[in-house]
């Protein structure tokens, strides 16, 4: 009789690893103490084809890394990085794909561990990862999933008995990660550098096949490429832009050609709007910040645009004007995609020139009276109609201060001028404001609270958030607790690595 969890489903294809072999390790994962399930995503085990009763009872072993599931392939990826600037050879150094599983769908989704253990590419590390962050990356993910953006998701997180030292001793975890494709632009940075253009062609057909099949038979495929990368990304950065989503690690290496959001750090959700606003320890000079955020993909792009000539075109001098015309356009497409969020998130269906500044200016106030971004936004709905009911109760600096009051009903009144010229009413565009506007994002201190607790052994509190970021359009009695800002005098938010 084979164990239980052997036919939970597993159902693995390995195209990465028949790639050129100086991409990736075989490796494995290396046992833990105690394996111990703490968080399964039952909802995404069905997605990928995984019976969620049978990896709740006997999941643990596999998503600690103590047993290997059935067609499964352990390897590392090897990839290089600018990180903070600077560029690296790194690979997964506390990382292993355990292979590629065919959902029911037809789709493929990588299955990586994350924290499993020391590999080649480990450098320094221990190759583990802390509960606290593993579970900051579940519930931020979740929140972004929920919101529309794409992103890799959490299918489980196993405690592993044992600790590890960071600044102080921490529990030791294992993230299960499932992912379009970890193909990232430092993967790109990494074939590239290995100076062999086999290897980087293999790399190239790989990721088409994976995310843009329609380029296959393209007699560019690698400026086709470029050009795909560059459209989602743009719409990415936009979403996070939209949402105040702040990733605080761009490094290439972090950036997935996929156009998922990947590697949740020192990441965080904007409370008071502020474009300066930086929340990582580690990122002293402010690179990642919030407002830096098109800037940076932009040059992470120039990156993957340098990776890629010796394909576009055989004479450089061409090559390189080739892939300027494309990288040039992220900027514009990048800022066509904040606007037209934007213009959903003040309930506005058609366009109009002036819709930028109107935008704008929102920002403005929200930054000169230190609003909260989130709740600014979700009031708006609320306050669209002819009478300035505000159910919802001001925020303080409105409150508190007569100019920034008489400022707010200033822009208020241009906004009801604007929306009165919408052809679908003002129901209509209340409807659109609360598809687009959420209620309920992880914010910063809520996810502190619940991983504080999580670290002390009561996981109630994240699972009730996680439900909670899980509808985050809705207002309802049980969300109200996670709808608004931190307590006055919380203080500056940090986050640190989470290594
Ligand atoms: P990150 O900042 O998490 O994107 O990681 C950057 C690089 O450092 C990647 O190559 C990781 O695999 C590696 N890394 C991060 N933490 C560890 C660790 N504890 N042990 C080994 N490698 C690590
Ligand atoms: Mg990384």
């Amino acid at each position: 009789m084979t164990a239980p969890i052997h036919d939970a489903g597993w159902r693995f294809d390995h195209s990465y690893a028949r790639l050129p072999g100086a991409l990736f390790t075989h490796e494995r994962p290396t046992p833990v103490r105690a394996p111990g399930l703490v968080v399964l995503n039952a909802t995404l085990a069905r997605e990928l084809g995984l019976d969620p009763d049978v990896l709740q009872d006997a999941g643990a072993p596999v998503f600690a890394g103590n047993e290997i599931p059935p067609g499964a392939e352990p390897i590392a990826q090897a990839y290089a990085g600018h990180q903070f600037g600077h560029f690296t050879n790194l690979g997964d150094g506390r990382a292993i794909l355990l292979g590629e599983q065919i959902a029911p769908s037809g789709h493929r989704f990588d299955l990586q561990l994350k924290g499993s253990g020391r590999t080649r590419y480990s450098r320094g590390g221990d190759g583990r990862a802390a509960l606290g962050p593993m579970l900051r990356e579940v519930i931020v993910s979740e929140g972004m999933h929920a919101l529309g953006i794409p992103t890799t998701r959490g299918l489980a997180v196993a405690t592993t008995g044992e600790e590890v030292l960071r600044a102080t001793p921490l529990p030791g975890a294992v993230l299960t990660r499932v992912a379009a494709s970890h193909v990232r632009v430092g993967t790109f940075q990494f074939a590239r550098a290995v100076d062999d253009r086999p290897l980087l062609e293999a790399l190239l057909d790989h990721a088409i096949g994976r995310h843009d099949p329609s380029l296959a038979t393209s007699t560019e495929p690698a400026l086709g490429f470029l050009d795909a990368v560059i459209e989602r990304q743009a719409a990415l950065i936009a979403r996070w832009m939209l949402v105040g989503f702040v990733h605080g690690v761009m490094n290439t290496d972090n950036m997935a050609v996929s156009g998922e959001t990947i590697d949740y750090g020192p990441c965080a959700f904007l409370d008071t709007y502020d474009p300066a606003t930086v929340f990582s320890s580690i990122d002293q000079q402010g690179r990642y910040a919030y407002g830096n955020q098109p800037l940076i993909a932009h040059w992470n792009l120039a990156r993957l645009a340098e990776s890629l000539l010796p394909l576009v075109h055989a004479d450089e001098d061409a090559a390189v004007e080739a892939v300027r015309g494309v990288l040039d356009t992220f900027p514009a497409r990048c800022a066509r995609h904040t606007l037209d969020g934007a213009r959903s998130k003040l309930g506005l269906s058609s366009a109009e020139d002036g819709d930028q500044s109107l935008w704008d200016d929102l920002l403005r106030w929200m930054h000169a009276t230190r609003a909260d971004f989130t709740a600014t936004l979700a009031r708006l709905a609320a306050e669209a109609g002819p009478s300035v009911a505000d159910p919802a109760g001001d925020p303080e600096p409105r409150a508190g201060d007569p100019e920034a009051a008489a400022a707010f009903a200033a822009w208020r009144a241009r906004w009801q001028a604007r929306l009165a010229r919408e052809r679908g009413g003002l129901e209509e565009a209340v409807g659109v404001m609360r598809r687009a506007n959420p209620v309920v994002i992880p914010r910063n201190h809520r996810v502190e609270e619940a991983l504080a607790a999580a670290e002390a052994g009561d996981i109630g509190p994240f699972q009730r958030l996680l439900d909670a970021v899980r509808a985050p359009f809705e207002e309802t009695a049980a969300n109200e607790p996670y709808r608004g800002g931190p307590p006055a005098g919380c203080g500056r938010y940090r986050t640190f690595c989470g290594t």
